[in-house]
């Protein structure tokens, strides 16, 4: 099967030659179809299986069909990571002018304001300096948020991250699509599934 076959747009397929991936991986064709149809999936998947763009493919594709700024939050547990996520969101979205902001700690949060101020599509963010800007970043809030993803959110929990992510949590709109990745599942994880997600899929690789 190609990414058409499952549904993506041409924009966005062409963004995926352009990358170089020739066909889907195992968890991008699981995923893309039911993250395409609007539900929220527990996606269990190690780096290096294209869960980025499993969850950056879909949301990409919604945000095409309903442009807003704010439209997706991708929380990820390193610096490192999020910078990744936003490199590849920026590269399968390159045709179509998607807006990136990343807010990681260790970094001047002004700059990162200013980004804000800019209306980006995607926000790809650590839990506490997102929390610090919902918390001190005046005008910025996520109550128009569509699509939530929490990658990695294993190592999300292992790093003491559940209280950032709770207050986080509180002031999304409930009223949105949400996609959790994660290496390994455990109660911890449960009970964040349970307070984010609505009857989700699992997909298993
Ligand atoms: P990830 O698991 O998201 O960290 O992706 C691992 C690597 O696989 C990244 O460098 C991606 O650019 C690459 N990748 C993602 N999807 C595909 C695909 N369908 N074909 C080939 N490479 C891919």
């Amino acid at each position: 099967k190609s990414f058409a076959d499952l549904g993506v747009l041409e924009s966005l397929c062409e963004a995926c030659v352009a990358l170089g991936y020739a066909a889907p991986t195992a968890i991008q064709s699981e995923s893309i179809p039911l993250a395409l149809s609007g539900k929220d999936i527990i996606g269990l998947a190690e780096t290096g299986s294209g869960k980025t763009a499993a969850f950056a493919l879909p949301i990409l594709q919604a945000l095409l069909n309903n442009p807003q700024p704010m439209f997706g939050l991708v929380m990820a547990p390193t610096r490192e990571l999020a910078y990744q996520i936003s490199q590849q969101f920026e590269a399968l979205g390159s045709l179509i002018n998607v807006k990136c902001a990343v807010l990681v700690g260790g970094m001047d949060m002004v700059p990162q304001a200013i980004a804000l101020g800019k209306r980006p599509h995607i926000i790809v963010a650590t839990p506490g300096r997102l929390l610090d800007h919902l918390e001190n970043t005046k005008g910025f809030s996520l109550r128009a948020l569509k699509c939530l993803v929490m990658d990695e959110a294993d190592r999300l929990l292992d790093l003491d991250f559940g209280p950032i992510l709770e207050k986080i949590l509180k002031t999304l709109p409930f009223t949105r699509q949400t996609l959790l990745f994660s290496a390994t599942m455990n109660s911890k994880l449960d009970n964040l599934t349970r307070a984010a997600l609505r009857s989700p899929v699992r997909v298993n690789i």
